[in-house]
């Protein structure tokens, strides 16, 4: 798993099918990422977040996928002067408008205060003004995003070029080319293809 905000990107991908599967689609699919992520959310918080308390409804769904256009169109601007997924190329937020959205969202949680317990590390407390499990969950979100972009993993961010991803991924090693092996193979296969292709067409033209 990616950080919190490269997950929440990660809700959209490729369906296998040649289209785009979004993992925010519905009420149902929101909540289980909801569900699936809390731990993630518990570490931007700096302690723990129970998903249980949060109600998943269609005004939830709408902030995540608020949150989450901020992300992907700032991982968009990350990843130039490459391409951006081919998901959202055309639906991105100029990037003052991203930033915005990313910042108002992180600014939920508050202030960050230095917690350090007489037996344990010293952490990161935020200090939101409410404890609404939503304000928590699109905050860390948020900070996560900041945190993400701001630092250094975001020159691993890379847009998987082949023909039907969409994904964008951490590169492991500067060669990486492929989000996956998957990828990589059906596009070596796509290229013998299309070169053969070609290979016949100059034959048939002589
Ligand atoms: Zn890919």
């Amino acid at each position: 798993m990616g950080p919190l905000a490269f997950e929440i990107a990660a809700t959209i991908r490729h369906d296998g099918q040649g289209g785009v599967a979004d993992g925010l689609a519905t009420v149902e699919l929101a909540e289980a990422w909801v569900q699936a992520n809390a731990s993630l959310v518990g570490e931007v918080l700096g302690r723990s977040f129970d998903a249980s308390l949060l109600v998943v409804d269609d005004g939830v769904r709408e902030q995540l996928v608020g949150v989450r256009r901020a992300v992907r169109s700032l991982f968009a601007r990350a990843v130039s002067p490459a391409l951006p997924s081919k998901a959202d190329a055309s639906r991105l937020l100029d990037p003052a408008a991203a930033l915005r959205r990313l910042n108002e969202a992180a600014d939920k949680l508050g202030t960050a205060h230095l917690d350090w317990p007489e037996e344990g590390e010293p952490v990161t407390r935020w200090s939101p003004e409410s404890s609404d499990p939503l304000d928590l969950l699109v905050g860390a979100i948020g900070r996560s995003g900041i945190d993400f972009l701001a630092g250094p993993e975001r020159l691993r961010l890379r847009a998987c070029p082949a023909a039907r991803c969409v994904k964008y991924f951490l590169q492991d090693d500067p060669r990486q080319t492929w989000c996956s092996p998957s990828c990589g193979n059906r596009e070596r296969v796509n290229r013998h293809y299309q070169r053969k292709h070609a290979g016949q067409a100059l034959a048939s033209d002589l």
